[in-house]
């Protein structure tokens, strides 16, 4: 087959590493806009149950994903000051661009070929192609080019966030609430890297407006957050990379493929970052769309057994996004919670876990809460 790729984000390149290695005869070509050690944002978090699928589909890159991981096992969420540790929740970061750079070796070594600083406006280029892949992000083109047939909904969410990295190391991930003249602000922060993590500041758009982030520079807000969490970055900088506040876009689509072109990852649907899992779900697309096509030659059906095996699954996913993009939406009304029942507030908020699952994983958090409830 040849197979062209817009896109080479963990979508794309995954998809296209899956395909080579079992099928070397592929002819593969992944076009992307960006040069080959340059991306947006900083670290992500995969869950231990989103590592197991990488084990699986493909134990050579995984080796050299885990060697980068940031491992930690409780979250904190530090409200008023005080900090809740929650215990037993197993999660791993890495750098965004480690990632991709270990995916992009893995690729080139098997043959895939990877056009860098290459913008894909329009698909003549792949018009020989059995297979054009849209694994090209949130801002899809191939998704624009052909909405009539996809039919998106792009939903601009209110909450205004920007992503950061800092060298204040977090040993948990920590979600940081705070609260001054203009409003509240959370800080979403993890280590993704022995000396860096990722710190996103989110807030509603009323604080944001207040706050007058429209008027400042990039420079300036950033000044702004730094002072904001001064006490939480240990006196460290906030870094910047191409960092500029935006709102977070939920994507959907009604149809997933149109023709032999198919779309994958952000371009398809976005999951709400509050859940660490959209890179989690652009590898299990690429994962799922290899697997269509190893059980089927034709790129039709392949292409239906993709929709219909992924649909389902991914839905119960988004669910949980949703919910929890809801709360951010709305914790300033919960502020005036205590930090215990706060944190309890917070780690209910997808519906993923409930309280006796909560207690399963930390007994002394729930013990903790259901005393504080027999206070009140
Ligand atoms: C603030 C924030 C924090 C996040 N944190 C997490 C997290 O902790 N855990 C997690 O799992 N996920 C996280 N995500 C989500 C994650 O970044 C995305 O879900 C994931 O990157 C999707 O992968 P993708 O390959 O589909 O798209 P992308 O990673 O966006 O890759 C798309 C690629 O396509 C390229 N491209 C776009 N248009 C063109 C074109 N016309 N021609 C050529 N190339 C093109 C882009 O340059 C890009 O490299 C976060 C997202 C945000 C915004």
């Amino acid at each position: 087959m040849r197979i062209g790729i817009v896109g080479g984000g963990p979508a794309g390149l995954y998809f296209a590493l899956l395909m080579k290695k079992h099928k070397p005869a592929h002819e593969i070509r992944v076009v992307e806009q960006n040069p080959a050690d340059n991306t947006y944002g900083w670290g992500v978090v995969f869950s231990d149950r989103a590592l197991s699928y990488l084990e699986e589909s493909d134990h050579d890159s995984y080796v050299d994903i885990a060697d980068s991981l940031e491992i930690w096992d409780k979250q904190a969420i530090v409200h008023r000051g005080q900090r809740v540790a929650i215990e037993g929740s197993i999660f791993s970061g890495i750098a965004r661009i480690q990632l991709l750079r270990i995916l992009q070796a893995h690729c080139q070594r098997l043959g895939v070929k990877i056009q860098f600083e290459t913008t894909v406006t329009d698909l003549e280029a792949f018009s020989d192609c059995d297979l054009i892949v849209g694994a090209d992000g949130v801002n899809s083109f191939i998704r624009e080019e052909y909405s009539a047939h996809f039919q998106p909904s792009l939903d601009v969410r209110s909450n205004k966030y920007v992503w950061y990295g800092t060298n204040q190391t977090f040993d948990a991930l920590t979600l940081t609430f705070r609260e001054n003249q203009d409003g509240v602000f959370v800080a979403h922060s993890y280590r993704h890297s022995k000396k860096t993590s990722t710190f996103i500041v989110e807030c509603n758009a009323a604080t944001w407006a207040k706050a007058g982030f429209d008027s400042m520079s990039d420079e300036e807000s950033r000044s702004y957050c730094e002072e904001l969490f001064k006490d939480d970055l240990g006196g460290q900088p906030l870094l910047s990379n191409k960092s500029i506040w935006i709102n977070f876009i939920v994507v959907n689509n009604q149809r997933w493929s149109y023709k032999n072109v198919v779309l994958i990852g952000d371009a398809l649907r976005t999951v709400h970052f509050s859940i660490g899992s959209g890179t989690r779900t652009a590898l299990e697309d690429a994962i799922a769309l290899y697997q269509a096509f190893s059980a089927n030659r034709d790129v039709a059906m392949a292409l239906r057994e993709f929709e219909e095996a992924r649909k389902p699954v991914g839905s119960q996913l988004l669910e949980i996004a949703h919910h929890s993009l809801i709360w951010y939406e709305n914790f300033r009304d919960k502020m005036g919670l205590d930090p215990i029942p706060f944190a309890y507030d917070y780690m209910m908020r997808g519906g993923r876990v409930d309280h006796e699952k909560l207690r399963e994983r930390d007994p002394e958090f729930i013990a903790a809460y259901e005393a504080y409830k027999g206070r009140t």
